[in-house]
């Protein structure tokens, strides 16, 4: 209701508090408790014992992938139908409701005439991808996905980051939590 509020009641601080000590030794203890338990754990590792106990909440990456959850959205895919050719049928849906604007398909007729058209080419330029999934929900034909769960897409060369058709074609999904 308009006009009414809820008074906080803050607990009383004394000199000991408003010094921030106590948060700074908190702070430091929690630091140094994970530091020796690690420090522990990786020693014992080293001459062969606790391997059942995971020393330290990092990844020893790139030997040591990162979990991915199964609804992460990576790099796209496109799908392919029994006889190989895409399963995209060029309609465009994809790169009308994309927002960052990175899919460009370009389009061809096909002689199958249940078939209206298929992509002649077909890009994403993954520097501008927002990894919104929006392609994947508008696509009417299910021929684009994005659980290739490949996270590594850092790139020195931004026209490497571009997606082709063949590469998407050829993409396996991949499995988290390997
Ligand atoms: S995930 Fe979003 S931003 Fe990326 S290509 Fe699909 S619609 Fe566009
Ligand atoms: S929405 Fe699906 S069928 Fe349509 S162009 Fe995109 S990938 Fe192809």
């Amino acid at each position: 209701m308009p006009g009414q509020f809820k008074k906080v009641r803050r607990p009383p601080e004394n000199w000991w508090v408003r010094s921030y000590l106590p948060a700074i030794l908190q702070g430091l203890w929690i630091t140094a408790r994970h530091f020796f338990r690690n420090l522990f754990i990786f020693t014992a590792h080293r001459f062969g014992l606790l391997k059942h106990v995971r020393a330290g909440v990092v990844y020893q990456w790139p030997e040591e992938p990162r979990p991915v959850a199964p609804r992460y959205r990576g790099r796209h895919r496109l799908l392919k139908r029994p006889d190989g050719t895409p399963r995209c049928v060029a309609c465009y849906m994809c790169e009308t409701i994309c927002p960052a604007e990175c899919i460009h398909i370009i389009p061809q007729e096909v002689p199958d005439p249940f078939i209206e058209k298929a992509p002649k080419a077909f890009y994403i330029d993954l520097s501008k991808c927002i990894f919104c999934g929006y392609c994947v929900e508008a696509c009417p034909e299910d021929a684009i996905r994005m659980d290739v769960f490949d996270f590594r897409l850092a790139s020195y060369d931004r026209f490497q980051m571009v997606l082709d058709m063949e590469t998407m074609l050829n993409s396996e999904p991949s499995v988290p939590y390997k």
